[in-house]
């Protein structure tokens, strides 16, 4: 893997993580409109972005001013916590099946992305991508890279965090004293209904809800920073375990006196059918880390992956998803990931994003697996659950997460979309299949998007890809990214990645 020793996109200075997550708390204020925003004391919501990094290596060399800065922009944003179930599903393409803000912020990114293709191929603009060595194919200018953020843990395998017995977590699973309650914990019964509970908040990490104390308390409950112990002193090393019981007696071992390693953090998001699945066992042996998840439904099953399991993806296949690989030399890599202040672990965020990606064999060129800079800004974002708890402290009534979702991309032309259920805000029942009930970064409409680019390039200008075959569906335009399809192939034979749930193909027959 030396080729991407060369390929890190960003040097550790250019960028601290507070920066990064003040950046996006400022846009989210400052850009997106009040609709789609969670209801003051009574909602929660999660934020995503992407933020575009220009480095000053990419100034003139005629520069001499010493402050040449580092720029740093959002380019696209999303809000939400709803995913639909597997019954809601549509073959037109016309639905966002998954509305996690990481999704949300992906899908707009990539209209982003088609916006800066349309200024590279079909105006000759300025842009974010200069012309590649082939034909019709295009490169991410050299002095930029992509920085993720997000104000939660992504759900699914990097939202297993161990917890330590010494926290005090008022906002987190309550310790409990599983000896006496485990026979009772483990009956169907009550199984069913904590899946339900978890089902509610879906996104969240903390699956247990907590009787709140002060605000005061309720804030430091948000401040686990599992990577970080101080000093150093106390550092239990789970990082390979799957916390079973022989290797949390050695964590233990480790971490001896009151930072015992008691419980985890859980996931609402459960293991993918037919998989081995967690062991359900009482504390910390409750889940098996480092397998594909799928995201909890409201009763109904659904088809979405966690997003820890996505961004693994994102991980080796890039962000710019199979179309855009048609103009692509390479694909877009984000070069780090930081998370806004909550319950957090540095090992976590490893495993489930890069760890479980190594050695992958026979990627095809130009893809691999580039080192990805994880951190954690200690600035919390005011509408996540954590925030909205604390300030309401006993409020009346029930805390609950916003069901809309708020797209915006950095594009001239409707640079906002805000959806519920998969659809704009505010959709008639009647209105659904019509061209104005979809969503801007719905399948249906990237695709045309994408069309529309190509169709606006001069038949000589295009590259091979899309100009020596006849293309037409959604699902043709796919399979004809060869090199990304490869590579995709290439994960699959990886595990945990070869038990990805995959959309049945009549979903993408669209034209
Ligand atoms: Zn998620």
């Amino acid at each position: 893997m030396t080729i991407w020793a060369s390929i890190r996109a960003s040097a550790p200075a250019m960028w601290t993580a507070d920066e990064i997550a003040q950046l996006c708390y400022a846009h989210y204020n400052v850009r997106l409109p009040k609709q789609g925003k969670p209801e003051p004391n009574r909602e929660w919501t999660l934020l995503a972005a992407v933020v575009k990094i220009q480095s000053p290596a990419g100034q003139t060399c005629d520069t001499t001013d010493k402050e040449a800065q580092v720029t740093k922009e959002v380019v696209s944003m999303g809000t939400g916590t709803k995913c639909i179930g597997q019954t809601k599903m549509r073959k037109s393409g016309d639905i966002l099946n998954d509305s996690h803000a990481e999704i949300i912020a992906r899908r707009s990114f990539q209209r982003y992305l088609l916006h800066q293709l349309h200024l590279a191929a079909v105006l000759k603009e300025d842009s974010i991508f200069v012309p590649g060595t082939q034909r019709g194919l295009w490169k991410l200018r050299p002095d930029l890279s992509f920085v993720f953020f997000s104000s939660h843990t992504p759900c699914g395998d990097a939202s297993i965090i161990p917890m330590l017995e010494s926290e005090e977590q008022p906002c987190c699973p309550v310790v409990r004293n599983w000896a006496n309650n485990s026979s009772v914990e483990r009956s169907e019964n009550l199984e069913d209904s904590k899946n339900k509970r978890n089902c509610e908040d879906p996104d969240s990490p903390v699956a247990k809800k907590v009787k709140l104390g002060t605000p005061a308390r309720a804030l430091s409950g948000c401040v686990a920073h599992h990577g970080m112990l101080g000093s150093g002193k106390i550092k239990p090393d789970i990082s390979s375990s799957n916390l079973t019981k022989e290797e949390l007696a050695a964590a233990e071992g480790i971490a001896p006196g009151s930072f015992r390693v008691v419980d985890v953090y859980r996931t609402g998001a459960k293991c993918v059918p037919g998989e081995t699945g967690d062991l359900r066992e009482p504390g910390a042996a409750y889940h098996q880390v480092g397998l594909l998840r799928v995201k909890p439904g409201r009763g109904d099953r659904t088809c979405s992956m966690s997003c820890s399991d996505k961004m693994a993806r994102w991980s080796v296949l890039g962000c710019q998803g199979a179309l855009l690989m048609h103009f692509l030399e390479k694909p877009i890599y984000l070069s780090a990931v930081v998370i806004g202040k909550c319950p957090y672990s540095q090992e976590a965020m490893r495993r489930a994003l890069t760890g479980r990606c190594q050695d992958i064999m026979a990627l095809p060129r130009g893809f691999g697996v580039p080192e990805l800079r994880i951190e954690q800004s200690s600035l919390l974002f005011e509408q996540s659950r954590c925030a909205v708890q604390a300030q309401r402290a006993d409020g009346p009534g029930r805390l609950v997460p916003c069901g809309a979702a708020i797209s915006w991309s950095a594009v001239p032309e409707h640079p906002l979309d805000v959806t519920a259920n998969g659809f704009p805000q505010g959709t008639t029942k009647k209105e659904i299949g019509s061209p104005r009930a979809r969503s801007r970064i719905s399948k249906v409409e990237l695709f045309r998007s994408f069309q529309k680019l190509l169709g606006s390039i001069a038949e000589d200008e295009r590259p091979d890809s899309v100009r020596v075959q006849k293309l037409d569906s959604y699902q043709e335009y796919k399979e004809a990214a060869a090199a990304y399809q490869e590579a995709w192939s290439a994960l699959r034979r990886k595990q945990p990645f070869a038990s990805w749930i995959r959309n049945p193909p009549e979903y993408h027959q669209f034209k």
